[in-house]
């Protein structure tokens, strides 16, 4: 929890203790969210699960990255093919323990993979691995000072979060520290362009939990 003096966060309760702070950065990925709503202004992210597969080493193809079928990877110098994608699986909120690839999640991508290169139908999967991914209802990033909390800034970067980190991170850095980013403009990350999002939007969007694991094959 937090602690406040009029707009200010002065200490964030953890169980490891209280610690008091001059500047707050709220970047806890999918509890993004949760944490947000504490200070009475939630940043809308829904978790889901994603998966990676790789494959044994074939033959290096002339394309090193492809991008297609609804899935993303490349192939390492070894040889490996490595790729993921959606349909991702919509998860309750404050999910921890979903890191465990699921078997229907590695399958759909296996076979969208073979679907995009047929000649590796033959080739044994021998690794997969998942991951909770935050995501925002428009996909783009959320890095904005909180409303009402004036020493406190969000940041989510909306399951891209590898790939933007080097500048999110320098941006972030410039908000806590400066008050604002100088090298860019972040207007588009601001969080009131979902001032208008209606409060059921998970459930209309269908971004909401399978009830069964049934029903996520069925989905696949
Ligand atoms: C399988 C998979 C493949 C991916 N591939 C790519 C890719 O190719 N490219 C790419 O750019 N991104 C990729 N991503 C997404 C990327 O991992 C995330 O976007 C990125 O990790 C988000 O970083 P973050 O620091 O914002 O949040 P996180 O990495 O989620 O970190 C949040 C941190 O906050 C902590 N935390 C949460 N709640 C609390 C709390 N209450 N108190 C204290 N600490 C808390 C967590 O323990 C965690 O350490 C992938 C993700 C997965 C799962």
């Amino acid at each position: 929890g937090f602690e406040r003096v009029a707009d200010k966060v002065t200490t964030v309760k953890t169980t490891n203790g209280n610690f008091a702070c001059d500047q707050l950065l709220i970047a806890a990925g999918p509890q993004t969210g949760s944490l947000s709503r504490l200070l009475g202004r939630e940043v809308p992210v829904t978790s889901a699960r994603a998966e990676m597969i790789v494959t044994e080493p074939v033959p290096l193809m002339p394309i090193g990255g492809v991008d297609g079928n609804g899935l993303f990877g490349r192939q390492t110098l070894r040889g490996n093919l490595v790729y993921g994608g959606g349909p991702h699986e919509w998860l309750p909120e404050g999910s921890i323990d979903a890191e465990r690839p699921s078997s229907p999640l590695s399958r759909s991508i296996a076979k969208r993979l073979v679907e995009m290169f047929p000649k590796a139908q033959h080739i044994r999967v021998i690794r997969s691995w998942g991951g909770i991914i935050e995501n925002t209802p428009d996909g783009r990033p959320v890095i904005d000072h909180l409303p009402g909390a004036s020493n406190v800034v969000v940041a989510t970067m909306s399951s891209v979060g590898f790939g933007l980190s080097p500048a999110s991170g320098h941006a972030i850095c410039e908000m806590l520290l400066e008050g604002k980013c100088q090298f860019a403009n972040l207007s588009d990350f601001q969080l009131s362009r979902f001032d208008n999002l209606s409060p059921g939007w998970r459930e209309e969007w269908g971004w909401v939990p399978p009830q069964t694991l049934g029903a996520v094959g069925r989905a696949l």
